[in-house]
């Protein structure tokens, strides 16, 4: 069965864009994925096609509505549960939104697809989220974009690089940054010896456990100078199951 990604958006020709080439192309081309496009246009319901409006109480730019948002995820829902497909994750991208995570991406990897509504302009009309409540609205970060399109570029990205088979050996991806709540330690490459600056020795030794452990501290150090938030989480975590591990400890030991 392969993922099935769909975007609502006014820029269809923006896909599969970058998708198209290197792993996610040659996945693409397996059928590994399919990639959909909905023009939001299409629901517009004037002459003019028009999607998006003044906003209300004023300012500047223009705010796309609600009503022609709502039919254009109605119509890809009801095309999708007449497919008989298991429902799909809705999500609209907006800074507003929850930020996108790792743990998410696995998720949504492990699902059959997942539908993505890009916003431009000023963005949505809030009322779209309130009168449909499964949608779920997703930051790439504290960035502001023009449009959502290489938002959800970013979300397929990371979610078609963990479908099986994408990525050959390398997918297990266990090691690599966020998997266990740290960032990844650093990483060398020959030459040995670069404008005067080694590989560290450690990892010319060929003692696994000892570069094992050299890799987990250099991750906790990073994480714990460049990511505080990362490394706050992480340390709670690990003192909390110390804690428990400890209990678990005494209650045998009474
Ligand atoms: N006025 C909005 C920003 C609109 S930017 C605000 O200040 O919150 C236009 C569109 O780009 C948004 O509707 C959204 O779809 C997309 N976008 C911008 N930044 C984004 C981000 N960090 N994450 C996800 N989508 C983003």
């Amino acid at each position: 069965m392969s993922f099935a990604a769909t975007i609502l958006t006014l820029y269809p020709e923006m896909f599969p864009g970058p998708l198209g080439i290197s792993l996610a192309g040659k996945a693409l081309e397996r059928g590994d994925w399919t990639c959909e496009t909905v023009q939001i246009r299409d629901f517009a319901t004037d002459k003019h096609r028009t999607v998006d409006d003044t906003p209300a109480g004023g300012g500047a730019g223009m705010v796309l509505k609600a009503d022609i948002l709502g039919a254009a995820v109605d119509h890809v829902v009801n095309a999708q549960s007449a497919g008989g497909t298991a429902s799909i994750p809705i999500l609209a991208m907006t800074p507003r939104g929850k930020p996108i995570t790792q743990e998410r991406i696995r998720e949504l990897a492990a699902g059959p697809g997942v539908t993505i509504l890009c916003g431009r302009f000023e963005g949505f009309d809030e009322r779209l989220f309130e009168a449909r409540p499964q949608i779920e609205q997703v930051s790439l970060g504290d960035v502001v974009l023009s449009g959502g399109e290489t938002a959800a570029i970013a979300i397929l990205d990371a979610c078609i690089r963990l479908l099986p088979g994408v990525m050959g050996a390398a997918s297990s991806g266990t090691e690599e940054s966020f998997e266990e709540g740290l960032l990844e330690y650093p990483q060398y490459t020959r030459p040995f010896e670069w404008e005067g600056r080694t590989i560290p020795e450690v990892l010319r030794s060929g003692d696994h456990a000892k570069i094992a452990a050299w890799r987990k501290a250099r991750s906790e150090d990073d994480t714990r100078l460049r990511r505080p938030d990362l490394w706050e989480r992480y340390s709670d975590a690990r003192d909390q199951s110390a804690s428990g591990a400890r209990r678990k400890k005494k209650d045998m030991d009474q």
